[in-house]
């Protein structure tokens, strides 16, 4: 994990970016970071910089992706595509133990401790970078560690890439989680595109500090980081939504029984891709399975979401049995209960949730829409409550 920053500043040109990542795999990383698969941008291993995005970009609106090319060679030019980093800390699938019935009866049950892969991750925007700090309070800030979250992030290194250009769906500056990372990371990157081809590049940590030495960048001058600074501006001025977060929490606990949470549910299909796309979501569930002989046995952890009947499956039924109740919980947690529980906002803005809904609900406009009709303390100055119904 990072340490205090260091402030050291570089710069690379393509060929310099190539070298950071030969020198992380040359030092036991198992380099992740952004590449094409299946017409969207995900995060998978890559070994050099011919395997990023170049010259690519994406058109994101609420149920809208699509990949364009640029008329440039930007090997970043784009925002957050479908998955995030927390299918490689938190993965969507793991197994938990396995068991063995001897033919004697007796059982013998195995632990599944991973070797985990040292992970680098290139090319985590500010957003994301936020998440990974939320969910870090979910798995080992709190009264309980999660061994393979922990293990996972403990070896992790992180290199940032601070954006060039907002999406139609990001609201990283609503959630002031963006678009400049300010710390929390070992190395952060800033690509230059006005004049030569190049990246800025700051170190954060000890270990970004050794491997900016190690990959012998070149000096900053003023020049390269007042144009970094002026990315970074350009990039706020260009959020394509925004969210207003003042007294939210309040503003969600007094409309539990707004009539938006019915109208929103008409259209919501109960997916659950917003929870899946989100890269804060947690929610998880455990399964048994057993082979049909009953000799082999094994316990998986997979990633659950808010909106199935089952995950709120309470001892003779779930408590949330409506859409209308699936969705409130859903958005009230992230931007409301999640402040309670973690100190935190559950949400960073990144937009996932817009682009890959596939109904384009929009988590931005149902809190406007809630806003905009506030119902108010109760009669009384009684707090609502929430309908049996509901
Ligand atoms: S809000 Fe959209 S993505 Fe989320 S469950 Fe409803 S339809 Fe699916
Ligand atoms: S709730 Fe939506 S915008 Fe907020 S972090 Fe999750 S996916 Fe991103």
């Amino acid at each position: 994990m990072s340490e205090p920053a260091h402030g050291a500043t570089g710069v690379i040109d393509r060929s310099g970016l190539d070298g950071l990542i030969r020198a992380l795999a040359d030092g036991g990383y198992t380099v992740i970071g952004p590449r094409v698969r299946d017409g969207a941008i995900v995060y998978e291993e890559i070994s050099s910089v011919a395997d990023l995005p170049e010259g690519l970009t994406d058109e994101q609106e609420g149920g809208t992706y699509r990949l364009h090319e640029r008329d440039d060679d930007a090997l970043f030019g784009f925002n957050n595509g479908p998955n995030s980093w927390k299918h490689h800390l938190f993965p969507p699938n793991l197994t938990l133990w396995k068991a063995k019935r001897a033919e004697d009866g007796g059982i013998s049950y195995e632990e599944q401790e991973e070797e985990h892969p040292r992970y680098a991750f290139l090319g985590v925007r500010s957003c994301d970078l936020a998440a990974i700090a939320v969910q870090d309070r979910v798995f080992i800030g709190d009264s309980y560690t999660d061994a393979d979250y922990e293990a996972r992030r403990r070896d992790a290194l992180i290199v940032v890439v601070n954006c060039s250009k907002a999406g139609n769906t990001c609201f990283c500056v609503s959630m002031d989680t963006g678009p400049r990372a300010e710390s929390g990371y070992d190395l952060a990157l800033t690509e230059l595109l006005d004049g030569e081809h190049r990246f800025l590049i700051e170190a954060g940590s000890e270990r970004g500090h050794e491997l900016l030495a190690e990959i012998g960048a070149g000096e900053a001058g003023e020049e390269d980081r007042s144009a970094a600074v002026a990315v970074s501006e350009e990039c706020a001025s260009q959020m394509g939504r925004e969210l207003d977060t003042d007294g939210i929490k309040e503003l969600l606990y007094r409309n539990m029984e707004h009539p938006r949470w019915d109208e929103v549910s008409e259209r919501c299909l109960t997916c659950g891709n917003c929870t899946l796309v989100c890269p804060t979501c947690f929610c998880h569930t455990v399964e048994d399975t057993s082979d049909l002989a009953g000799t082999e046995a094994e316990r998986t952890r997979h990633w659950d979401s808010c909106f199935t009947l089952d995950h709120s499956y309470i001892h003779g039924g779930s408590v949330r049995n409506s859409p209308p109740s699936r969705y409130r919980q859903w958005m009230t947690h992230k931007l409301a209960t999640w402040i309670d529980q973690f100190g935190t906002s559950g949400c960073v803005g990144c937009g996932r949730c817009i682009t890959w809904c596939p109904v384009a609900i929009d988590i931005t406009e149902e809190a406007a829409a809630i806003r905009a009709t506030d119902l108010g303390p109760a009669p009384g100055g009684e707090e609502r409550g929430i309908s049996a119904d509901h």
